[in-house]
């Protein structure tokens, strides 16, 4: 039985601790896709360790908007050479960042979950098809 790798369990999603179980409902772009589970459905994991934990991907969230805004921003004066309107600059920084919002709000708690707390770890004899009940 093969390990699940952590880039794999990142981009998918996945509980931190088991790489198994979904953390988000459905799909980043769904409607109600992004709402959270409160537990793992495979270790049981709950997600928000303690309350109030996601406001900390607050900090996550405008760290991956300002990456976001300056690759929107330098994209766009590659594509346009323009170099007079602030009103483009601005529309497409702010579009880009609205059409971005679902995806920082689901990838800001997983980086959040991932690498910024140290309490979870990956745990491997969870990341099986067996249930965890017998550990
Ligand atoms: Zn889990």
């Amino acid at each position: 039985m093969g390990q699940t790798p952590k880039s794999k369990a990142m981009l998918q999603g996945k509980c931190p601790r088991c790489r198994r179980g979904n953390m988000f409902n459905g799909a980043t772009y769904s409607f109600g896709g992004n709402n959270m589970r409160e537990f793992c459905s495979n270790c049981g994991m709950k997600f928000e360790i303690e309350p109030g934990y996601f406001y900390a991907a607050m900090y996550v969230s405008y760290a991956l908007n300002v990456a976001e805004s300056v690759t929107i921003g330098v994209a766009t004066f590659v594509l346009t050479q323009n170099s007079t309107s602030p009103w483009l600059y601005l529309a497409t920084i702010l579009g880009g960042c609205f059409l971005l919002a679902p995806f920082n709000f689901r990838y800001s708690r997983i980086v959040l979950l991932y690498w910024l707390s140290p309490k979870v770890k990956y745990q491997p004899y969870l990341d099986t098809d067996d249930k965890p009940e017998n550990v």
